[in-house]
C-alpha cells in the first residue's frame, strides 16, 4: 500500500528478487541504466500484453506498430528534437560533474563544493553513427521518442488501410534520453519503454477525442488498481510548443508525486513538420470534401514507471507475515506455484510433478518450489506476488473419498485456503485470474 513504504524497500526487493537489476553490476554499474530480470521481465509483458489487448486489439480503429529506434537524422530535424531537445546544465569546474539548472537550487557543486559556472544547452539525445563513414551524413540518435516512428509511419497506414478517421497507430518500444542527472531509479532512466497512441482526429472533433481518452485512460489505471493518480491540468504557458492542452497522470512516489502518464493534444504540428520537410503530401483524403490534416491526441504511458508504480501501490509488509505484494492476478509474473509437500517423499513429488506440468500447459507463470517448509514457500511466493499456490500433500494420495484427487489451493490476499480437485484445478485458477 502506497505511502507506506520506502525506495529502499522497493530498490531491494527489486534486486532480490529479481525484478529489476542495476545494469552492467559488476563493471561498477552505468548510471540511469536497468536490467530486467526473470521476475520483472514476466511483469514488463504482462504490462504490455495487457495494454496491448486493451487498447488495440478490443479497438477496431486502432493499429498496431513497430518502427526501427533509428531513424533518419532528418526525422529529427523536423520534429525540432536536434535543435531544441535541450535541458539547461550547469558543470562544475572542479569536478566537472554535471547538473540539470533546474534541479539544483546552490550556485555550488554538491559533490565537491567547486564553483558552478554558467548554465548552456546540452541535447538530450544519444548520438550514434550509421555506416563506416563518420561524417555529418552519417550522424543520428536513438529515439529519444516513440511517437516520431508513428507520424513517419502515418502515411504507409493510411496506404495500406485507407482507415476513416478518427483512427490511431499504437506503438510500445525503448527510447533513450541521455538525462543529465538519472535518479529515483527506474523513474527517470536513460533507457526506457514508451507505450503510446497517436490518435487521429478533425480538428473540430479535438475535445470530445480528449475526454474519451481521459476516461479510457481512467479505466487503465484501474485495471492496475492504482489509487493514487492525480490529474494534472498543466496551465497553458507551461505547455510544450506543440501541444494546446495536457493532462499529466501524476502519481504518489514515495519520493513525492510526479508525471505518471501524459494525454496531449498536438494540434497538427508533427505532420505539418514532416509534410513541409520532406515534401511528402501527408493530407487525409476524405470521400467527401477537402483534404485536411488531421489533429493529434497522444495519450502516453511510461512502462517504467508503471512497474515502479505497481511496486509501490501493491507493496504490503507486517511483521507476521513478512512482504506482499498484492498485485492483479493478470499481471503477477507468477500465476500459481506447485508445491509437494514434503520433498524427499517420491509419491508426492511425482504427483506434484505430474500436476505441474499439466498446469504449465494451460497457465501461463506457473513455478516450481520444494525448498524449505510450505510456510517458507509461501513466503518466497508472497514477495513476487503469486495469488494462487497449490500444494500436494498425503490427502492427496490417499485421503479419504471426498480429499483424495484434491489439493490445497492457497489464495495470496485471503491467505484461505481450500480443497480442490485435481480434475478441476485448472478451470478453477483460470476463473479466478481471469484468463
Ligand atoms: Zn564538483
Amino acid at each position: 500500500m502506497s505511502g507506506k513504504t520506502t525506495m529502499e524497500k522497493l530498490v531491494s526487493l527489486a534486486k532480490r528478487r529479481g525484478f529489476i537489476y542495476p545494469g552492467s553490476e559488476f563493471y561498477g554499474g552505468l548510471a540511469g541504466f536497468w536490467d530486467y530480470g526473470p521476475m520483472g521481465v514476466e511483469l514488463k509483458r504482462n504490462i504490455e500484453n495487457l495494454w496491448w489487448k486493451m487498447f488495440v486489439q478490443s479497438v477496431p480503429n486502432i493499429y498496431g506498430l513497430d518502427a526501427a529506434i533509428i531513424m533518419n537524422q532528418k526525422v529529427w530535424q523536423a520534429s525540432g528534437h536536434a535543435e531544441g531537445f535541450s535541458d539547461l546544465m550547469v558543470e562544475c569546474k572542479e569536478c566537472k560533474k554535471r547538473y540539470r539548472a533546474d534541479h539544483i537550487k546552490s550556485d555550488r557543486c554538491l559533490e565537491c563544493g567547486g564553483d558552478l559556472g554558467e548554465a548552456s544547452l546540452f541535447n538530450m539525445m544519444f548520438e550514434t553513427r550509421v555506416g563506416a563513414k563518420q561524417d555529418e551524413d552519417s550522424k543520428t540518435y536513438l529515439r529519444p521518442e516513440t511517437a516520431q516512428g508513428i507520424f513517419v509511419n502515418f502515411k504507409n497506414v493510411l496506404d495500406s488501410y485507407s482507415p476513416k478517421m478518427p483512427f490511431g497507430i499504437a506503438q510500445i518500444g525503448k527510447a533513450f534520453r541521455n538525462e543529465i542527472s538519472p535518479r529515483d531509479f527506474v523513474f527517470r532512466s536513460r533507457e526506457f519503454t514508451q507505450m503510446e497512441i497517436e490518435y487521429f482526429v478533425e480538428e473540430k472533433n479535438w475535445e470530445k477525442e480528449f475526454d474519451n481518452w481521459l476516461l479510457f485512460m481512467r479505466e487503465w489505471n484501474e485495471a492496475l488498481g492504482l489509487k493514487n493518480v492525480k490529474e494534472i491540468d498543466t496551465p497553458r504557458d507551461n505547455l510544450a510548443h506543440y501541444s494546446k492542452k495536457t493532462i499529466d497522470f501524476e502519481y504518489e512516489f514515495p519520493f513525492g508525486r510526479s508525471e505518471l502518464y501524459g494525454l496531449a493534444y498536438r494540434t497538427d504540428y508533427d505532420l505539418k513538420k514532416h509534410m513541409e520537410e520532406s515534401g511528402e503530401d501527408l493530407r487525409y483524403r476524405p470521400h467527401e470534401g477537402e483534404p485536411f490534416l488531421p489533429h493529434v491526441i497522444e495519450p502516453t504511458f511510461g512502462l517504467d514507471r508503471t512497474i515502479l508504480a505497481l511496486l509501490n501501490e501493491h507493496y504490503n509488509e507486517n511483521g507476521e507475515r513478512g512482504v506482499w505484494l498484492a498485485l492483479p492476478y493478470k499481471l503477477a509474473p507468477v500465476k500459481a506455484a506447485v508445491f509437494p509437500l514434503l520433498r524427499n517423499k517420491e509419491e508426492l513429488v511425482s504427483k506434484a510433478r505430474e500436476i505441474y506440468s499439466s498446469l504449465r500447459k494451460e497457465i501461463p507463470g506457473v513455478a516450481w518450489d520444494d525448498n524449505g517448509n510450505v510456510g517458507k514457500r509461501y513466503r518466497r511466493q508472497d514477495e513476487v506476488g503469486t495469488p494462487f499456490c497449490v500444494t500436494i500433500d498425503f490427502d492427496t494420495l490417499e485421503g479419504e473419498e471426498n480429499s483424495k484427487d484434491t489439493v490445497t489451493v492457497r489464495n495470496r490476499d485471503t491467505m484461505k485456503q481450500e480443497r480442490v480437485a485435481i480434475d478441476d484445478l485448472v478451470d478453477y485458477l483460470k476463473e479466478k485470474i481471469g484468463i
